[in-house]
């Protein structure tokens, strides 16, 4: 098999080096630590086709990867899985002005995507801190949320067409760019969120939003959830141009501004039951009015807005720190989780009171994006084989109505728990899928569907 790769994508994108491998078989968190036994790094969707045949013909196990920033282990083949890296996929089209769509190789960065989008006077609605690796392909695999979901919906959002290549090696998709198509079953939405399991993606239509000129950001500290709920209604109804709304529960932001040795710019808002908001407001005239208008009837501990470009960046180091602050201090569990908007502040207690009685000795730090009811919950101080505290986190998520994954995906972490937010019926329509498409069960064969 190997040698018939090295003919399709030449043999220096056949990567058998076992150090090289091994930072491929590794996730983000470092909890995720399998075995790959290749890597493959094709060019283009023929190679991408070719490769699959041969893989498909000899029923080798293969695992799409992107920037492998995912954080739920789906990227990471962990029984010696060949693994299909994306990367050389990195083409940008030309932006089409009458429609503002833009085509891109699945191997893009999101900071390539954004870059290109702003250089032609538009932007990307999607946004995150694994900007600088995390690509296309991968975002369109995990349906990619991030802090301007609350504005503009998540990857679904501003997925037009994709092109991918099935199990057997067939190129399937459109990027043609037709916002109106209801010509049958809708591939292009099957695949987004299906984590390389049915489909490797190549290529994608993109839609691009307008480039906000102006941005206003404050960081707010309040007493407790419910007070940042009720800061949170207050910008949902009056600032128009809302971007973004991230909270931070408890020391979280305490815990960045160490590592990043500054100080949190607001007093309050710290302590066990603290929030901090960091809110941002966009628009093409300065929302800057609008947004301290808003903040005037918020009853905050501290206010801190940013004066200029500098601090803007500073508030944002600060949120953007923190997953990188909590790695400092160990292997943590990540769980990335939703609730209804208004049970967040319920749930975040919940879920504290939860470790402490389980684990006591564990450190949990809760963050996310307020205005999708999404939280991540990450608990330090365990033990990476500790499934059982992940599962009474879940539970406690879909006990307040909630969902197991909002953003990251299942993957390998919670393949165990789909079942706590899907029926019987759904994830046997699933498996029916999964077989349809690739019967020889060879793509990321240990993800999404339980065993
Ligand atoms: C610091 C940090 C902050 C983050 N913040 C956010 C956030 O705010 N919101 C958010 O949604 N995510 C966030 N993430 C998670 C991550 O960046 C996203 O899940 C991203 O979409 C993954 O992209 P990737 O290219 O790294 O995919 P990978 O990690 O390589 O893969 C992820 C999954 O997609 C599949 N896949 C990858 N490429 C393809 C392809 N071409 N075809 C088919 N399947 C494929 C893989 O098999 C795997 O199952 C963050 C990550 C980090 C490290």
């Amino acid at each position: 098999v190997a040698a018939r790769l090295r003919e399709i994508v030449g043999p220096e994108h056949v990567v058998d080096d076992a150090d090289v491998i091994d930072s491929f078989a590794r996730d983000w968190t470092g909890r995720f630590h399998g075995r790959a036994s290749l890597v493959v790094r094709p060019k283009d969707t023929g190679e991408v086709a070719a490769v699959l045949r041969v893989l498909h013909d000899a029923g080798v196990p293969v695992v799409p990867q992107g920037g492998n920033t995912g954080l739920v282990g789906g990227g990471v083949p962990m029984e010696g899985e060949v693994v299909l890296t994306l990367r050389r996929l990195d083409q940008l089209g030309e932006l089409e002005p009458l429609t503002a769509q833009v085509t891109a190789g699945a191997g893009v960065t999101l900071a390539q995507l954004s870059a290109h989008a702003r250089a032609a006077g538009r932007d990307f609605a999607i946004d995150h801190g694994g900007r600088d690796a995390a690509t296309v392909g991968g975002m369109i695999a995990t349906n990619s949320g991030g802090i301007h979901a609350v504005r503009y919906g998540t990857t679904r959002a501003q997925v037009v067409g994709v092109e991918a290549v099935l199990a057997d090696g067939s190129v399937v998709g459109s990027l043609a760019g037709l916002v109106k198509d209801t010509a049958g079953y809708d591939l292009a939405s099957l695949l987004v969120g299906s984590e390389g399991t049915l489909a490797v993606i190549t290529r994608a239509r993109l839609r691009l939003v307008p480039r906000p000129a102006f941005h206003a950001t404050a960081l707010l500290a309040l007493r407790d959830g419910e007070a940042a709920l009720h800061a949170f209604a207050t910008l949902r109804a009056q600032v128009p141009s809302l971007h973004a709304a991230e909270a931070v529960f408890g020391d979280g932001l305490e815990l960045a501004a160490e590592r990043l040795g500054v100080e949190v710019p607001v007093g309050g808002g710290g302590g066990e039951r603290g929030v901090h908001v960091l809110v941002e407001a966009a628009s093409h005239i300065d929302p800057l009015d609008e947004l301290a208008a808003a903040l005037d009837e918020i009853d905050a501990d501290g206010v801190a807005f940013a004066q200029d470009a500098r601090q803007r960046e500073r508030l944002w180091a600060l949120r953007e720190g923190i997953s990188e602050a909590i790695a400092a201090h160990g292997i943590p569990h990540k769980l990335d989780v939703a609730v209804p908007v208004p049970v967040l502040p319920a749930f975040a207690g919940a879920v504290r009171a939860l470790v402490a009685r389980e684990r006591p000795g564990a450190r949990t730090v809760l963050f996310g994006h307020l205005g999708d009811g999404n939280l991540h919950v990450n608990v330090l101080g365990l033990d990476p084989a500790d499934d059982d505290l992940d599962g009474a986190v879940l539970w406690c998520a879909t006990d307040h109505g909630g969902t197991i994954s909002a953003e990251h995906g299942i993957g390998r972490a919670k393949r165990r728990w789909l079942s706590l937010v899907r029926s019987e019926a759904e994830i046997a329509a699933m498996r029916q899928i999964k077989r349809a498409l690739d019967p020889a069960a060879i793509l990321n064969p240990g993800a999404v569907l339980p065993e």
